[in-house]
């Protein structure tokens, strides 16, 4: 048994080496040659064999992808490019994949695919209704505990880290960290108002960090919510990034007034000008302690509208767009403590980066026991939350489910806005309120776009 893994091991080896020698000759001349590849890597899983079937008829039938794929093949570093295919798919999936799944089997323990951090909540800035607000700034986790979390995460399997806080640039020693871990994947959220010449050079010589940089709108958008002067700091970063072949793209609260901006046409394409890949798009969430403002939160029509727009933009431009939560249906529901989960400052484990509540804090213990808890354990058995997986969260969706989970597994809140959600009637009523009402929409999308369907597959992890 041994030997024929180890000779599987090696042939999959063989065929990572081959595409990575395409990627670095000439990839633009040889996608389909990789296509071919890849698909003999996964020859025996049915599911990412669909997946790379998508992918491929749309790079050959569709223009727009096809522009899209060929831009990034073209105009990234080539050590980025393979940094990207080696971390991401080929440790991330096929190396990772059966260690993972080992834990599966044997103890019903599911280790995520990937694992957000936020080593420091030290800022520069103070946004409007930022979620990271009611942490202190105080608690940064020592950079040797940092070490400690990545290797235990790369160990069980964990090959993608997202880097959080407060601002990840403001450590240098991350920079070491990426270089060291340079079999990961690391993707910064940031403001990008450290990143200099200095900095993108060591991003570039890094290979492995694609950053997502924040921005809001145009500048009387951004630089409402995040300060002035941001905005064009903002584009002289995605500059450094571009013109080095970085890998980049960038992460936009969407508010009640800020949402028309940042579906716009004219938003969209300066973004593509300026070397971005792709759109995050985030519903601004009532997770932020003191000043929880439910005015900033969509309104049922704006969030339905978020979905068909994020939709409309991935299929009409060389662009890709992830709506966090109008997409959840590709990927069964709430991903929460399945497929990803947060350190906090602190060292709590949460399971999101919106539901600040734990059971496992990390000083003095080691990772799995996180993945080992029934908090997470009891999240992933009760998915999906609901039947239309429009509808996936359970805090602003199904607002009983974090409630009674914390409850039955004794998970406690980290922050003042997480007590609010669990203690707070009036907070309670609310949130119940804005689900009721985005529930119609939900359900007539549900109908029509998805013909009532998710990917079952993923909603149990
Ligand atoms: S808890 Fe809500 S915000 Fe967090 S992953 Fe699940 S659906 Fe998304």
């Amino acid at each position: 048994m041994e030997i024929k893994n180890a000779l599987e091991k090696a042939a999959k080896q063989a065929i990572v080496n081959k595409v990575v020698d395409y990627l670095d000759k000439n990839p633009e001349k040889n996608v389909n040659k990789i296509f071919a590849a890849v698909k003999k890597l996964n020859k025996k899983d049915k599911v990412a064999l669909e997946q790379i079937a998508v992918v491929e008829d749309y790079y050959n039938n569709d223009e727009c992808k096809h522009k899209y794929i060929q831009d990034i093949l073209t105009n990234t570093d080539s050590k980025c490019l393979k940094k990207f295919f080696t971390n991401f798919f080929a440790n991330a999936n096929w190396y990772a994949g059966p260690k993972k799944d080992k834990y599966l089997e044997k103890e019903d323990t599911k280790i995520p695919f990937v694992m957000l951090i936020s080593p420091s909540m030290r800022c520069s800035l103070h946004c409007k209704g930022c979620y990271a607000s009611s942490y202190s700034k105080k608690d940064d986790i020592p950079q040797e505990e940092v070490d400690r979390i990545i290797k235990e995460a790369r160990d069980l399997g964990i090959y993608y880290v997202i880097v959080l806080g407060g601002e990840p640039f403001f450590n240098d020693y991350l920079l070491d960290i990426y270089e060291k871990y340079n079999d990961m994947m690391f993707t910064p959220f940031t403001s990008g108002l450290l990143i200099n010449e200095q900095v993108a050079d060591r991003i570039k010589k890094c290979g492995n960090v694609i950053p997502m940089l924040s921005i809001e709108g145009f500048e009387k958008d951004t630089d409402d919510r995040r300060g002035k002067g941001t905005y064009k700091k903002v584009l002289k970063a995605m500059d450094m990034l571009n013109e080095r072949g970085i890998l980049f793209g960038v992460s936009s609260a969407v508010t009640r007034t800020n949402i028309d901006t940042v579906l716009s046409d004219e938003f969209t394409d300066m973004l593509i000008e300026k070397g971005s890949k792709m759109s995050w798009y985030f519903l601004f969430m009532p997770v932020n302690g003191e000043t929880i403002d439910f005015d900033m939160m969509l309104t049922a029509e704006q969030r339905d509208y978020l979905g068909k727009r994020s939709r409309e933009i991935r299929a009409t431009k060389p662009y890709f767009t992830i709506d966090f939560f109008n997409d959840a249906p590709y990927v069964g529901g709430c991903i929460a403590g399945k497929y990803y989960f947060h350190v906090n400052s602190r060292e709590d484990v949460e399971p999101c980066i919106f539901s600040h509540f734990s059971t496992v804090n990390l000083k003095g213990r080691h990772l799995i026991d996180a993945f080992r808890d029934p908090f997470f354990k009891k999240l992933r058995a009760i998915q999906p939350y609901n039947k239309n997986m429009l509808r996936p969260c359970m805090m602003i969706d199904n607002t009983d489910v974090i409630i009674d989970v914390c409850k039955e597994v004794g998970a406690k809140p980290d922050d003042l806005g997480a007590e609010k959600m669990l203690h707070d009637s009036e907070f309670h009523e609310k949130i119940t309120k804005t689900a009721e009402e985005f529930a119609p929409y939900a359900e007539k999308t549900w109908k029509e776009v998805f013909n009532e369907k998710g990917n079952d597959d993923f909603a149990k992890g």
